[in-house]
């Protein structure tokens, strides 16, 4: 037996080597520069001993890999950025070698001469999996759960380690491209009916059955080194690919409307790949993702959606000096809509939830909503019977708040009433421990306001959740004026131990969320106001890389609460604070024609029966005169949706209210899919260059108005060339602004 750091090699009578990768301190093996040097010299270990017929390369940990660490693309970049300072020549030439190290390895290791199988006992992503196709032998355990992926695309990159050449050497370039284009996860059954793993295997016998191929005359050849290979599905140049490849470009266009320059190049890679030797192809990859590693899509991508969610998820905001809480039980008050789901992620995250609503009956009811919740689960196979049993066991309905007794934090998520909540609050501090937290789900009051009727203030603090609680990942952690350290440490363990991802904002009107949220809507109103055609915004702002239309998005979250925002506003800030164009279009829309968004069927949108799709109401391109859309500028409409929104998350950083650019950026993205090419709000700043986008900003606010005034905080930034990153570097404290 050889003993490497990450690897354990042991050899049997057999003459098979298994290669066990299991790195010491980490949860999940990731392929960094350690693990390639000792990889590299175990591939030269089983081919100098002659006792050694071939090696079975599996994972000693749960899952088999997440594949390559990305903080390793990161340093590249951070050295190629030094290099090309003094030679921007010999800094790209450096940056495509380190590029092409796991291209060279994996190619070793196919060429070796002697046969490897990769027995793939858990889930294997991105390098991981590019790895294993580099073996002559795939065999994958049945277990569930298993996945397979080559989700490079969701940080801005693609597979760049032989992925784009290999995948579609083995499976027909429609699944190929499929696959890599979306990052989407294949079951151990799919890949297999794909051809792109040879055996799906039970979980205690994978490495057997990897032997048995090894012992079965495996060949040390993959099939593109064979003389004679064919692509599966036929040549570029064939039948098949003239179907294919212009609607793949169409495709990938619908899709992404060109925002992402790394899924584009998939479809290079793979087109001008297959119509050369294999060892062309792997170069003509490595140019490319040398090139696109450059990308600011690629570094803001990686940044925020890998790193910044990384250390978010891992508690970078807590306060290192309290001690971690065990949950033993967490109240939730209000079983209404949030609040069931809410109770649905704690009982899932195995902490015992008491629910109590007014009466029993509506807290029994808040509880049948997991009960839906885990039965749509289990159709999927994600969730067993028995997970059901235990799942809804640790929830509690009750009417009596005798019951949140001994809870940890309650969560409260009653009425948006002030009064409702005052009593919810005195009632729940009646029964609960001096040391316990009481968080409020609330999304419009100040949490500074509601802590005045707590006799705890320091315990007091803002959980946000959006909904549909069960799949939106972020959870807006709002700070009152009072609200201590502990009752922080105590919701980021919270949101952590639901398996969600915190953003810390101080208190203010709106929060940071929907700060950005009500700009997006509310440009949408203007450009509505103007007579840009309907049809014609929803789809710029699509266009502009946003998940839902403003429009629709505003369907969702309903037109009279739109209206009710304005009204508030209209109250406590006075007339100059809404534009009276808003609030006769929504007062239209609600009053007149009794048009509230999804919930009554009628919004901008009309909702058919289905299986018709929704679509717009067509009376709505008759409440303005309309422009003549070919005369309307899209990019401009693009444009207008994002800078519209990256200067309310600007101003929200010059008030102080958020103050680490990751969590504006990560919480942009997981909350309202800001563009996910740019990286978030401040990452699409940054991206432009302060200077660039405040010009750019000034010409808007010209031609369309004051909500595009740059705060101060840009201009000076403009004017010092400073970036977010910079000026709010998250990874020095002392220079943080205050
Ligand atoms: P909801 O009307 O669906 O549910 C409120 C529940 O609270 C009801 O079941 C009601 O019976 C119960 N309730 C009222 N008074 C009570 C009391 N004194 N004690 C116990 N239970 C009581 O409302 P919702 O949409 O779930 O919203 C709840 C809170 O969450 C509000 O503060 C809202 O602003 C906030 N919120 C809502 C959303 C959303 O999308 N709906 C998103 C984020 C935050």
């Amino acid at each position: 037996m050889t003993n490497y750091t990450n690897f354990k090699v042991e050899t049997g009578a057999d003459g098979i080597a298994v290669v066990t990768w299991n790195m010491p301190d980490k949860s999940m093996n990731v392929l960094n520069e350690d693990v390639l040097t000792e990889l590299d010299k175990i591939i030269d270990q089983v081919v100098a001993d002659s006792t050694i017929k071939g090696a079975v390369i599996t994972s000693g940990k749960d899952t088999f890999s997440g594949g390559a660490d990305l903080t390793m693309m990161q340093k590249m970049l951070s050295v190629f950025k030094k290099e090309q300072k003094q030679d921007a020549e010999k800094a790209v030439q450096n940056l495509f070698d380190n590029v092409g190290r796991m291209t060279g390895l994996f190619r070793k290791l196919e060429t070796c001469g002697k046969p490897w199988v990769s027995a793939i006992n858990g889930t294997c992503m991105g390098g991981a999996l590019e790895l294993s196709l580099a073996c002559h032998g795939r065999v994958v355990s049945d277990a569930d759960g298993v996945k397979l992926a080559l989700p490079e695309v969701k940080v801005g990159l693609f597979p760049g380690a032989g992925g784009t050449q290999r995948v579609p050497r083995l499976v027909n370039q429609q699944d190929a491209l499929q696959m890599m284009t979306t990052g989407s996860s294949l079951t151990a059954a799919r890949a297999k009916g794909m051809g792109l793993v040879h055996e799906v295997a039970p979980a205690k016998k994978l490495v057997e059955t990897a032997k048995k191929m090894i012992r079965n005359g495996l060949k040390p050849v993959q099939p593109w080194d064979e003389k004679g290979f064919k692509l599966p599905g036929g040549a570029i140049y064939s039948a098949a690919g003239a179907n294919l490849w212009p609607a793949a470009t169409a495709i990938l266009r619908r899709e992404t409307s060109g925002n992402y320059p790394a899924a584009l190049t998939i479809l290079k890679c793979v087109y001008e790949g297959l119509l050369v030797p294999f060892d062309t192809g792997l170069k003509i990859e490595q140019r490319y993702f040398t090139h696109i590693l450059q990308t600011t899509e690629a570094q803001s991508m990686i940044r925020s959606l890998f790193v910044s969610l990384q250390e978010l998820n891992k508690g970078a905001r807590r306060p290192t000096d309290i001690k971690p809480t065990k949950f033993k039980k967490i109240g939730v008050i209000g079983a209404g809509f949030m609040g069931a789901g809410i109770a649905y992620v704690t009982a899932k995250a195995g902490i015992p939830v008491v629910l109590i609503d007014r009466n029993l009956e509506a807290a029994e009811k808040g509880k049948a909503h997991s009960v839906d919740l885990i039965t749509k689960e289990m159709q999927k196979g994600r969730m067993t019977a028995e997970d059901k049993d235990k799942l809804l066991a640790l929830i509690t309905p009750s009417a009596d708040y005798a019951a949140l007794d001994g809870a940890d934090m309650v969560i409260e998520a009653v009425f948006e009433d002030r009064n409702v909540k005052q009593a919810a609050t005195e009632q729940a501090e009646a029964v609960l421990g001096q040391n316990a937290i009481f968080a409020s789900n609330t999304s419009t009051l100040p949490i500074t306001g509601l802590a005045k009727v707590s006799q705890r203030p320091k315990n007091f603090i803002g959980l946000h959740f959006f909904s549909p609680v069960d799949k939106m990942m972020l959870v807006e952690v709002i700070m009152g004026k009072k609200t201590g350290e502990k009752a922080l440490a105590t919701a980021l363990d919270y949101v952590r131990a639901i398996k969600k991802t915190p953003i810390v904002v101080n208190d203010t009107r709106g929060f940071y969320v929907n700060r950005c949220v009500l700009r997006y809507m509310s440009e949408a109103y203007n450009m509505l106001v103007e007579g840009v055609p309907p049809a014609m915004i929803e789809n710029a702002a699509k266009m502009a890389g946003m998940p839902v239309g403003p429009l629709a998005l505003n369907d969702e979250t309903a037109i009279d609460l739109s209206q009710k925002i304005l009204k508030a506003t209209l109250a406590d800030l006075g007339d100059k604070a809404v534009d009276p164009r808003h609030v006769e279009l929504v007062n239209t829309l609600v009053e007149k024609y009794d048009r509230l968004g999804r919930k009554n069927g009628k919004g901008f949108y009309d909702y058919p029966a289905r299986p018709a799709k929704k679509h717009l109401w067509p009376e709505l391109a008759t409440l303005y005169p309309q422009q003549d859309a070919d005369k309307v500028d899209v990019e401009t409409l693009k444009q207008r949706f994002l800078v519209t929104i990256a200067l309310e998350a600007a101003r929200v950083m010059e008030e102080g209210i958020v103050t680490d650019p990751r969590e504006a950026d990560v919480g942009s993205i997981l909350a309202f899919g800001f563009a996910p090419y740019s990286g978030g709000t401040l990452s699409y700043i940054d991206g432009i260059g302060a200077k660039a986008f405040v010009k750019l900003a000034k010409k808007l606010q010209k031609d369309y108005g004051a909500q595009f005034k740059a705060p101060k905080l840009l201009t000076d930034m403009a004017e010092n060339g400073e970036s977010f990153y910079q000026k709010f570097n998250p990874y020095k404290p002392a220079d943080k602004a205050a």
